[in-house]
């Protein structure tokens, strides 16, 4: 895995299976695994917010979750895909059989209608599930007790991702990985932009046209685009 550091940044070139594979190496260690699914929003505030700058650059494996990630990598002369976290997870849940998942976040209710519709899709074990909304120390116990192999946070960023890093020595799990808002998308209470639009990088417009909340966030994005040059 090649590792690129630029902007104040770190994101790696590494492709979903070799984070799967992680899973199963070095299990005997047992030190929980971060994933980090980075957006131009996330790179923006790391500036200001050094827990988030830190858990970026601690994590094991940051991937570039936004366009404005890739082209600010292609300004720097690296190339780099867009890989979401949705599709991350999914991968690795595709493939999990022989894995037991905790699903951590949205609001009460979303994660099992997620695991419903995904377990139509793939066979993979569930050992915990939690609403983004509980008491994050009993969530934590609830977890460390689960025995899970993989921790899915769908609790937003950077509430996911500093949850994660925070508490990787009383986790258990062998990966943790942030994936914003999987579960609604899982769940069919939010949509991911049709196929055209992604293939066009347009996902963030179309998450921001359905959600005004976003457009702070998109200010955010444009700003480290405008300034990571
Ligand atoms: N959420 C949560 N706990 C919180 C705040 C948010 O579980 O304290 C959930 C929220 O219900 C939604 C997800 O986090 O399901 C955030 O989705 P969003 O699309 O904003 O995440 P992003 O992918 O943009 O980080």
């Amino acid at each position: 895995m090649e590792s690129y550091f630029f902007c104040g940044i770190r994101v790696d070139k590494v492709d979903f299976a070799e984070i799967y594979n992680s899973i199963q190496a070095d299990a005997s260690l047992y030190a929980t695994k971060q994933v980090i699914t980075l957006n131009p929003e996330m790179a923006y505030e790391s500036r200001t917010n050094s827990a988030l700058k830190q858990a970026i650059h601690d994590a094991t494996f940051v991937i570039p979750d936004g366009i404005g990630i890739v082209a600010a990598a292609k300004r720097k002369g690296y190339t780099l895909e867009r890989q979401p976290g949705i599709e991350l997870a999914e991968y690795i849940l595709s493939k999990g059989e022989k894995l037991s998942f905790f699903f951590y976040g949205a609001t009460p209710g979303v994660a099992e209608r997620a695991i419903k519709n995904l377990k139509k899709r793939y066979t993979f074990n569930v050992v915990g599930i939690e609403n983004g909304y509980a008491k994050e120390e009993e969530t934590l116990e609830k977890i460390s007790k689960s025995g899970a192999d993989v921790l899915l946070v769908a609790t937003g960023s950077p509430k996911q991702d500093l949850f994660i890093y925070r508490n990787k020595p009383e986790l258990g799990v062998k990966l943790a990985l942030g994936i914003g808002g999987s579960f609604d998308v899982w769940a069919g209470v939010k949509k991911r932009a049709p196929k055209l639009m992604r293939d066009l990088h347009l996902e963030w417009l179309w998450r921001a046209g359905l959600d005004p909340k976003r457009w702070r966030r998109l200010m955010k994005a444009f700003q480290f685009n405008v300034t990571c040059r």
